[in-house]
């Protein structure tokens, strides 16, 4: 591997990366199918991905058509990685398992070992067969839309195809390894000013932002929206929050530490709540909702935006949903894409209907939206939240750190990068957009 990261560091031609020999086994960050039941019995907070997730040498995949393999010189630890790490809601070599039964190629996914990691910036270093518009040597971040559309239904919007999936998640040759498989879809070329470390941490959390609050398929939000933003430096609400500045629209960010309040502060947004400093507590002693703390919370909304929400932008999920129904305007959007607190949700539908509300559900993003979203952060306008990066050996601790919510914005993992700050294009570019950069990375 040291032959192909001196290549990539000195940024020879293509015809010599092409040229250079694979190994034929690589590091890689996994969880294993022998330890799926490692923690049967815990309380969620209790599992520890420092126990389940392993890095060891394991054989490099078999390309196949329309796939490419790429050296990630740095990964991003998202949500998703914690989700596999402590084998729920299940295990994902039950996705493994669905995806090899489906077709010959899908069968080299199923294995006793599972390749976790769904962001990376890096560069090809061999193209498959079909594959055309990349060439080894190319920089590319990759996006995690796993999907080739053979089947009708995706070819508006390839997250309605049955066999959708999450790269690195629902399938093997995630981003924390040397080489990592992907399809040639799922490329997108590097944002010019940004180190490894920086544009690997984007493509996953910003794009399922993008596509819930701007695209079509989601929430539109207009110039002038209010935008409820739960968990507002997180993955996802660190760009949301970016992306509403960025439209015209107007944030009223939730976090739940004053630390976190000050850095929304300092990138210029003015209507702030620390969910910590209110208490709020929605569900009273039976576990029933407390529609007073409901008001309290609106309320809240109102003193410092003088309205309601138009949109909301949801993910904690059993925990806010009740008060993010609630609270939206009438007419208003709750936009929705996960439940880390609890997916069976409720609500009263009175407040839906009366108030001629509605629900969207969203799911990552498709190319296009991946792609559109990338290039709002290559023209320097959105910027990336990374707060800490560590090297691929401590990647359990960094995904213990983000399943315990001691971190902000992103965490990144070096992989083939030997330190941080490596990888830039564009110097120029890069001065120019500096101090956002800093302002955004100081989320830490
Ligand atoms: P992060 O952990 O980076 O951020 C989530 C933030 O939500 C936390 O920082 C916290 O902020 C806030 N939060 C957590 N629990 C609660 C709660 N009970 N009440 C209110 N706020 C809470 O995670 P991500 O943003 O990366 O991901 C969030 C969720 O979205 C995860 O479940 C993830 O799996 C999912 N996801 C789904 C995607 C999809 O395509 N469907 C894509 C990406 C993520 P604070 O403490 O400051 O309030």
């Amino acid at each position: 591997m040291q032959a192909i990261r001196d290549a990539i560091l000195r940024d020879a031609p293509s015809e010599e990366i092409a040229a250079l020999a694979l190994p034929d086994t690589m590091r890689a960050a996994f969880v294993r199918k022998d330890e799926q039941d490692m923690f049967a019995g815990m309380e969620s907070a209790d599992k520890d991905p420092r126990k389940s997730l392993h890095i060891d040498q394991v054989p490099i995949p078999p390309l196949g058509p329309n796939e490419v393999l790429i050296a990630p010189m740095a990964s991003a630890i998202n949500f998703n990685t914690v989700w596999t790490t402590i084998f729920e809601p299940l295990s994902t070599f039950k996705f493994l398992e669905r995806f090899g039964q489906e077709s010959v190629l899908g069968a080299r996914h199923d294995l006793d070992h599972h390749i976790v990691g769904s962001d990376a910036a890096g560069v090809v270093l061999r193209t498959g067969p079909g594959v055309h518009g990349w060439k080894a040597g190319d920089r590319v971040v990759v996006h995690c839309n796993y999907v080739d559309l053979q089947q009708p239904q995706g070819h508006e919007d390839s997250m309605l195809d049955p066999n959708q999936r999450i790269w690195g998640f629902e399938t093997n040759f995630g981003s924390l390894a040397d080489i990592a498989m992907v399809k040639a879809n799922q490329l997108i070329p590097m944002p010019t000013h940004l180190t490894w470390e920086e544009a690997a941490s984007l493509a996953l959390v910003l794009a399922t932002s993008y596509r819930m609050l701007a695209s079509p398929n989601s929430a539109q939000m207009k110039q002038g929206d209010v935008v409820l933003v739960w968990g507002a430096t997180g993955g996802l609400g660190g760009f949301a929050t970016q992306l509403v500045l960025n439209g015209g629209g107007i944030p009223v960010c939730v976090v739940s530490s004053e630390e976190k309040a000050e850095l929304l502060r300092a990138v210029g947004v003015e209507h702030i709540i620390n969910r910590s400093e209110e208490g709020y507590q929605f569900f009273d002693e039976a576990g029933e909702p407390d529609f007073a703390e409901y008001r309290r919370f609106g309320k809240k909304i109102r003193s410092l935006v003088g309205e309601d929400p138009d949109i909301v932008f949801e993910h904690p999920g059993r925990a806010t949903f009740g008060a993010s129904v609630f609270v939206a305007k009438r007419g208003g959007t709750i936009v929705t894409c996960a439940s880390t607190s609890g997916y069976q949700h409720s609500y009263d539908n009175r407040y839906l209907w009366m108030n001629l509300k509605r629900i969207i559900g969203s799911h990552f993003a498709n190319y296009n939206e991946a792609w559109q979203a990338i290039r709002l952060v290559d023209k320097g306008m959105i910027h990336p939240i990374l707060s800490k990066t560590y090297p691929l050996e401590q990647a359990a601790e960094a995904a213990w750190q983000v399943h315990r919510n001691l971190h902000t914005g992103k965490i990144g993992i070096l992989v083939g990068a030997p330190q941080t700050g490596l990888g830039v294009q564009d110097d120029v570019k890069r001065a120019k957009h500096l101090g956002r950069i800093m302002a955004y990375e100081r989320f830490t």
